[in-house]
């Protein structure tokens, strides 16, 4: 079986699994038991991908130099 880098969410421990492939989902942080664990195998490892959301607020259509010309 291959061995597989791991480091969990929760603590940031980083470990070495030997575990089939199918087995890989089911790797628990060894060191504090968290199911959820980011698998380190490659060398461009991205850590998460985060969803940049922007909101612009757009101004109200308030004219006010548009109405209201009463000379007189
Ligand atoms: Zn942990």
């Amino acid at each position: 079986m291959p061995f597989f880098d791991f480091k969990c969410e929760k603590c940031g421990h980083q470990f070495t699994v030997r575990v089939s492939n199918e087995e890989k989902s089911k790797v628990k942080c060894e060191k504090c038991g968290h199911p959820r664990v980011i698998q380190l195998l490659s060398p461009f490892f991205s850590p998460g991908s985060k969803t940049a959301s922007s909101t612009r607020a757009f101004p109200g259509p308030n004219c006010e130099g548009c109405s209201g010309a009463g000379m007189g």
